[in-house]
């Protein structure tokens, strides 16, 4: 079976036609069952011992996370999500608070940086928004920052980064690099051992809706001052138990261990060549259309391609329209997601492995009759 087939196989069955991966893909039987599995294991001997029960698999869900990104297994904590996981790493940042990132930056990422008191500086970026590793390279070395961010994959746009050779760049100059990778885990060979990389479970990797994950190198963790408790108590737990310390729900955690580990079954490196097929399918798909444009170089290497409209469509309304009456679930992307690079909101189609030419072309035809 192709991996297409075994991966819609391992699934209920889809109601109408899934494009929106990039918010929230669909979960495998096996990762639903482990989860609710743990909710009743609670249920018959307590919460926490069900928890101690469940450290094999979440130990597995970190070994995963570390084979994806280059770090140890010990470096990970799990995350309600990406958001909450960036402003755990940044409520503790040690020292300067100043952070270099590209001008098309996720807009909440802006938001966490400047709540915690980061003063943020645009990276070079070509007219796509894609990073200038070169010119990248002059300025964080004539003026180093405390750290350097990337979205390695954005939200609004599907354009894959240069991550390995920003990371390169960063690792030549000794500054910490730190990776969100909500759309890129899963989706872009994400191995490059940075000083942090955090995401979600539910796009890409297909866990459960609310967990997330943040992993951070021993040598930025032994400098990390997390806020609770108080430093100056001196407990005894570790930097990453004290910022992993708080209620979780632990089924949502085994049901993302899950999926990751489906995710490594699967292949990484067979994901990510059929999800740049995919994206070039989509983008073939829609190519005729006379009313959008599409945002994505053709043979850009990611299953994002984002649907700008020439003639003043509206991507919500359109988007809408698309469940109601044909059951086509896409995203609308306003330009709060980044508010230094949007001009206009954009529709986005975001497809996993198992998406065919036959409901992408669903997909153009809906869009072709849309009022
Ligand atoms: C979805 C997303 C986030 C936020 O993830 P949550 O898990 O919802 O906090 C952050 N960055 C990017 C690029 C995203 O696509």
């Amino acid at each position: 079976m192709s991996l297409a087939d075994r991966w819609r196989a391992a699934r209920p069955a889809v109601a109408g036609v899934h494009l929106d991966s990039g918010a929230c893909s669909r979960q495998s039987v096996a990762a639903i069952d482990a989860a609710g599995q743990h909710a009743r294991h609670e249920a018959e001997v307590g919460g926490y011992v069900a928890a101690e029960a469940a450290a094999p698999v979440l130990d597995a869900g970190r070994a995963a996370l570390a084979a994806l990104t280059g770090l140890a297994s010990t470096d990970f904590v799990f995350t309600t999500g990406a958001n909450n996981a960036l402003d755990l790493l940044l409520g503790a940042w040690p020292g300067d608070r100043t952070a270099a990132c590209l001008p098309g930056e996720y807009g909440p990422n802006l938001a966490i940086m400047a709540a915690n008191g980061f003063a943020v500086r645009a990276l070079p970026a070509d007219g796509h928004g894609r990073l200038d590793v070169a010119a990248a390279a002059r300025q964080l070395a004539a003026d180093p920052p405390a750290l350097v961010h990337l979205t390695a994959l954005a939200s609004h746009r599907g354009l894959a980064q240069p991550l390995s050779a920003l990371a390169a760049t960063c690792a030549e100059l000794g500054v910490p690099l730190v990776v969100d990778a909500a759309q890129a885990l899963g989706h872009l060979d994400c191995a490059v051992t940075p000083a942090a990389i955090y995401g979600s479970s539910r796009k890409w990797i297909a866990g459960p809706r609310g967990v997330g994950f943040l992993g951070i190198h021993r040598e930025l963790a032994r400098r990390l001052q997390p806020r609770l408790p108080p430093p100056e108590w001196n407990l005894p737990s570790s930097v990453l138990q004290r910022l992993e310390h708080g209620e979780a729900n632990v089924a949502a955690r085994v049901g993302f261990s899950v999926a990751l580990g489906e995710h490594l079954a699967d292949g990484p490196a067979a994901v990510r060549t059929r999800l740049a097929e995919v994206g070039r399918m989509t983008r073939d798909a829609v190519a005729g259309l006379d009313r959008w444009r599409v945002v994505e170089p053709h043979d850009e290497p990611t299953a994002i391609t984002t649907l700008a409209p020439t003639d003043g469509a509206d991507p919500q309304m359109i988007r809408n329209w698309l469940i109601a009456e044909h059951r086509i679930v896409t995203t609308f992307a306003d330009v709060q997601r980044a508010p230094f690079e949007m001009t206009a909101p954009v529709l986005r189609a975001s497809p996993h492995v198992d998406v065919t030419d036959e409901e992408l072309a669903r997909f153009a035809e809906a869009l072709a009759a849309a009022g």
